[in-house]
């Protein structure tokens, strides 16, 4: 074991401050990586503040962080994918039983041993595991990804969630050239849904209650900005989106949403873990035969060719770069929708 700088948060209502952790020392499958930049996703803000309390209460002290891409420092010897000096990435997961049907199907992410980056229980150490926000991580060499040479890693660093987050049900829905898709909520997950929708030849929609993002979101490849609280506006778009990506954090009223499906269309939600506190409206679904589903993550198979999809079409986030001494000062501003559009912590600052 080892000690490892790090930002932590002692209970729901503590700033994130400097702590030290323990690691492990790799094992003979394990990767070790010096982290070079890590984004902050707003699941890092649910946990930290026990938003998903009812389903994953979150054990503190909590370390988040899941949008990792550093450089390798040493590797166990039964490595074979990875060695000292690579550049190396991690998502959401670390672990999972790799012995179900489901991860055997590449699905790992609905693997019910799995283990997740941060505050998940760490099988090696006791505890739970401990994310990003962090000079370093020890992975299995099974759950790192390569980051392809030509994309910047710092800019990369997002595709590990918000990425694949939103890349894997635009797949999943099959959605290829002509399809017209919607982003509702442009943030860190809505602006790399509207990347790869564009990338995949869809017409893309994006859902705002932001006036000021229309700009960048034509920028980023919508074809049609649609301010989600004028009534007029989404009275114009029924009828016409055969996939909605919803992205908004909190509760919201989907009745709102279902009109602009088509027929046959699906709604699928990413961002609100919880009930919904408003009566789902079913005429619009039984009378079109729309759907309203869901999705997580993706497999690593899958992120892994996100990534690879990403190095070949230039795909990256839109980044702010930050030192982790601001990190409290980024909550605030994520929970103002007031970021353009994932704000990365460059982990030199940690040093
Ligand atoms: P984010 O960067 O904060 O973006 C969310 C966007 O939603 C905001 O920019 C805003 O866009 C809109 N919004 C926020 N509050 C709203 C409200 N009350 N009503 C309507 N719109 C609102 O968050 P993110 O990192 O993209 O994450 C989005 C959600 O997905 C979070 O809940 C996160 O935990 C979840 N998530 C899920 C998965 C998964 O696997 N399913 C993975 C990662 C994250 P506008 O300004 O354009 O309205
Ligand atoms: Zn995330």
């Amino acid at each position: 074991m080892y000690n490892a700088k790090a930002y932590s948060a002692a209970g729901e209502t503590s700033p994130l401050a400097p702590a030290t952790i323990t690691r492990r020392d790799p094992t003979e499958h394990d990767v070790q990586i010096k982290i070079l930049f890590c984004g902050i996703c707003h699941s890092d803000l649910h946990h930290v503040r026990n938003h998903w309390r009812s389903l994953i209460p979150t054990v503190y002290p909590i370390v988040p962080g899941h949008e990792i891409v550093g450089r390798v420092t040493k590797v166990g010897s039964a490595v074979t994918k990875y060695k000292p000096g690579d550049d190396a990435a991690v998502g959401t997961m670390v672990d999972s039983d790799r012995t179900c049907a489901r991860c055997k199907a590449g699905l790992e992410q609905f693997c019910p041993n799995e283990t997740l980056t941060f505050n998940s229980p760490d099988k090696h150490l006791g505890g739970v595991t401990y994310g990003g926000y962090s000079e370093s991580i020890v992975v299995d060499e099974r759950f790192v990804l390569r980051v392809p040479s030509n994309l910047d890693l710092a800019r990369a660093a997002p595709l590990l969630c918000a990425g694949i987050t939103t890349y894997s049900p635009l797949r999943h829905w099959g959605v290829t050239k002509g399809k017209k898709v919607g982003v509702v909520g442009l943030g860190g997950l809505g602006h790399m849904a509207v990347k790869f929708a564009h990338a995949f030849g869809a017409r893309v929609v994006v859902f705002t209650t932001s006036p000021g993002k229309k700009e960048d979101a034509l920028r980023l490849g919508a074809d049609n900005v649609v301010l989600s609280t004028d009534k007029g506006q989404m009275k114009a778009i029924r009828g016409q989106c055969e996939l909605i990506i919803d992205t908004v954090p909190y509760v919201h009223d989907l009745n709102a949403y279902l009109p602009s499906l088509s027929i046959d269309g699906t709604l699928v939600m990413l961002g609100f873990l919880g009930d919904l506190e408003q009566p789902l409206n079913t005429a619009s679904l039984i009378l079109r035969r729309k759907s309203l589903a869901g999705s997580v993550i993706g497999g690593i198979a899958e992120t892994q060719e996100m990534l690879d999809f990403c190095g070949a079409h230039d795909i990256t986030a839109d980044v702010e770069v930050m030192p982790i001494q601001k990190v409290n000062e980024a909550y605030e501003r994520v929970l103002r929708s007031d970021v353009k559009y994932r704000f990365v912590i460059d982990m030199a600052s940690l040093e």
